[in-house]
């Protein structure tokens, strides 16, 4: 007997689901690229979008996903043999550096594990740089795979003088978690639409700041990878480099709205901490006893707030039962040593308190369907967060 029929929830960290206005302003035919509904549009999400950052920055809009945006920053602050410390906190910081060593960076790796990025090593590995040779510091806000978060400002202020550029996958964050780019004094922000920022994927965005735009132009960017060209855009189709993918643009415009005007960020910040806090809850309560469910981040302090991963035993077959029988699809267990037993539950994006309860009321379900030993009141105590949140 299977219970999936109604409408199928994905609890994956990216896609995260749709809101259903956000669906509905894509149904509309293309307008004339050279006309001034796109010029309004692309103007207004602009704006939106560097109020969503919290900076002044300038914004490159790229018709990619965020692999093409981790690539767009490489190549526009970097030169050829230029050396990048990257702060790894999981498969998605690893998977950065990687492309800048692809593209013939030097990268150099400080790994942190399953735990925040230390702010003392690289102040201390910063030390032993005097001649600069460090162009740039790589980190990711939230590793989506650990479900690792960094702090931030704390590694801002390791940094001291040091003239190496900040820059931070927001990928995952943007929308979802606390981040301030110019208050936090982060020089390059990646991030793409289809996580915090509810809307579908296929726009990927970087904003730069002066400090990184002054690095002038290098010899990795090419023509149409170059950021000032987008962020400088006087006609309307060269924020996105050519065509702009109009019908993605009015499903952002309408996102943004939702989030920033309707919901406020605060507030969608509150509640992303609230199901996080849920979530954690109910780990905390099927893992009493039973040492195989468990947070793959120990620290609270440095948990993203929207996606936990954990440790599961028989992860692989619980997330096929929720699935199969309740409609409901877990995120795997991405960049994990044991991947059958490790899985990801997001708490991002257009979710209510509603939704994640069922979420987490059918992983418990699944659990006891399959046999899978764990500690009893799991949904109980996420109830009882949720019930606290004012
Ligand atoms: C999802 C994600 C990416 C990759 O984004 P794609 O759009 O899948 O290319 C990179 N970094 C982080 C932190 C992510 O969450």
């Amino acid at each position: 007997m299977s219970f999936s029929q109604g409408r199928p929830f994905l609890a994956i960290p990216g896609p995260s689901p749709l809101p259903d206005p956000v669906i509905r302003a894509m149904a509309r035919p293309s307008p004339d690229i050279y006309g001034p509904e796109l010029a309004g549009l692309n103007a207004r999400t602009a704006r939106q979008l560097k109020r969503l950052a919290g900076t002044g920055a300038h914004l490159a809009a790229y018709i990619g996903n965020g692999h093409a945006a981790w690539e767009a920053a490489n190549a526009n602050m970097l030169n050829r043999g230029e050396r990048v410390l990257v702060l790894v906190s999981g498969h998605f910081a690893q998977s950065w550096a990687d492309n800048a060593e692809a593209r013939g960076i030097v990268v150099e790796r400080i790994e942190s594990g399953p735990a925040a990025p230390d702010p003392g090593q690289l102040a201390e590995r910063l030390r032993q740089d005097p001649a600069h040779l460090i162009r740039a510091v790589l980190v990711c806000h939230i590793d989506t795979a650990s479900s690792v978060r960094a702090d931030i400002p704390a590694l801002r202020a390791a940094m001291g003088d040091h003239p190496a550029l900040l820059a931070v996958d927001a990928i995952a964050s943007l929308g979802c978690d606390r981040l301030l780019m110019d208050e936090w004094g982060i020089d390059v922000l990646v991030s793409a639409s289809q996580k915090g920022m509810m809307a579908p994927p296929g726009m990927g965005f970087v904003w730069f700041s002066d400090r990184a735009r002054a690095r002038g132009r290098t010899d990795l960017t090419t023509p149409y990878w170059e950021w000032t060209a987008r962020a400088d855009a006087r006609e309307s189709w060269q924020y996105w480099g050519g065509t702009p993918p109009v019908q993605l643009v009015h499903a952002l415009e309408t996102a943004l709205a939702m989030l920033l005007d309707d919901e406020t960020l605060p507030a969608a910040w509150a509640r992303h901490e609230g199901l996080a806090q849920a979530t954690w809850a109910a780990i905390d309560a099927w893992g009493a006893g039973n040492p195989g469910i468990a947070h793959v981040v120990a620290d609270p302090a440095a948990r993203a707030r929207a996606v936990t991963a954990l440790t599961l035993p028989g992860a692989a077959g619980l997330r096929a039962w929720v699935q199969q029988k309740a409609g409901l699809t877990l995120g795997i267990g991405l960049g994990a040593s044991d991947p059958e037993n490790a899985m990801r539950i997001a708490h991002m994006g257009h979710v209510s308190a509603h939704q994640h309860l069922g979420t987490l009321a059918t992983i418990q379900a699944g659990m006891q369907a399959l046999d899978i030993a764990h500690g009893s009141g799991g949904v109980e105590a996420a109830a009882s967060v949720i019930a606290r949140l004012s």
